[in-house]
């Protein structure tokens, strides 16, 4: 155990940006939400780096993301892990769900799956065309998994009761692409599984997410994290503030400030005094008054 970094406490929480860009409001957001919901609990709170897709990595994201956090006194625990070293071991659990028969190529284009298919809550269904078809599991197949009919139940602390059948709402989904690297979907349960988290809280946007990654937790026998889904930002046309649509990076001249921003957003409601005081008061101030029933839903 001794030699284990990631053995015990009772709550370990994660932050997991994708360096396609710099930190912004929404991506603050559930840094923050994340951070005190792991403190409050007196937990752990580790960040991991999830640059799976290195077309989509801006060089030198990763850097400035960590050290906006640093500037902003948010501190984490053990080792942060990047993603794009780990292929061997995302390929190990590739292989143990293959050993349970459920692993299969697909040669489908985008565009065969779009026309043969219906759209379910996160796009087009794929529709299985390739499950009975005998090809190889060579490297240039996408490899999806099948899926089932049974309802997928679980309790976000914050949205409820959530259930999904993944066979009808999702379909198929893909854990290794064509091109060899392997989807966010798979690598998330098992770096979650890996350095043993026990809570996951990140935006809204990925609530649909969570019942595939369960489904492949029960196959993979991983304990299920406790989730917590919080609301995300959206901009003046309504859409999710993200890297993509270049939401504008947070502003480090006045820490305090920001922070008191992001916990607003979060519900909480800070004293007006806090304004005045430093990081470490903010963070004193936000772990000990930190109320998880005051955040909106969306
Ligand atoms: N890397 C994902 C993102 O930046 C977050 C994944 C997660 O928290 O599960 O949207
Ligand atoms: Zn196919």
């Amino acid at each position: 155990m001794a030699n284990n970094p990631y053995s015990k406490p009772n709550y370990r929480g994660r932050f997991a940006p994708s360096p396609t860009g710099q930190l912004h409001f929404g991506s603050l957001v559930t840094a923050v939400g994340s951070y005190l919901e792991a403190k409050s609990h007196d937990g752990e709170w580790l960040v991991r780096i999830e640059n799976l897709d290195a077309t989509r990595e801006v060089p030198g994201a990763s850097t400035v993301i960590l050290k906006t956090l640093e500037s902003l006194g948010m501190e984490w625990d053990h080792e942060i892990i990047h993603q794009n070293h780990r292929n061997s071991i995302y390929q190990a659990a590739l292989s143990l769900l293959d050993t349970h028969g459920l692993v299969y190529p697909c040669t489908c284009t985008r565009k065969e799956i779009s026309d043969s298919s219906i759209t379910g809550v996160c796009g087009p269904i794929y529709p299985g065309t390739c499950r009975k078809k005998q090809l190889n599991k060579n490297h240039f197949t996408a490899l999806r998994i099948r899926t089932n009919k049974c309802l997928i139940k679980f309790e976000d602390t914050l949205q409820g009761q959530v259930s999904q059948r993944l066979e009808s709402d999702i379909g198929d989904f893909v854990l290794r692409r064509a091109d060899g690297i392997y989807a966010y979907q798979l690598a998330v349960v098992v770096d979650d599984a890996e350095q043993g988290i026990t809570h996951v809280v990140r935006g809204l946007d990925l609530l649909d997410s969570t019942p595939r990654q369960i489904f492949l937790q029960q196959l993979l026998g991983y304990s299920i994290p406790v989730h917590m889904h919080l609301p995300v930002v959206v901009n003046n046309q309504g859409k999710k503030l993200s890297k993509q649509n270049l939401a504008t990076p947070i502003d480090i001249s006045n820490p305090v400030e920001q922070l008191i921003e992001t916990v607003r957003f979060l519900g909480q409601d800070p004293p007006i005094e806090l304004r005045e005081s430093s990081v470490s008061t903010f963070w004193k101030w936000a772990i000990t008054n930190w109320q998880p029933g005051a955040i909106p839903q969306n």
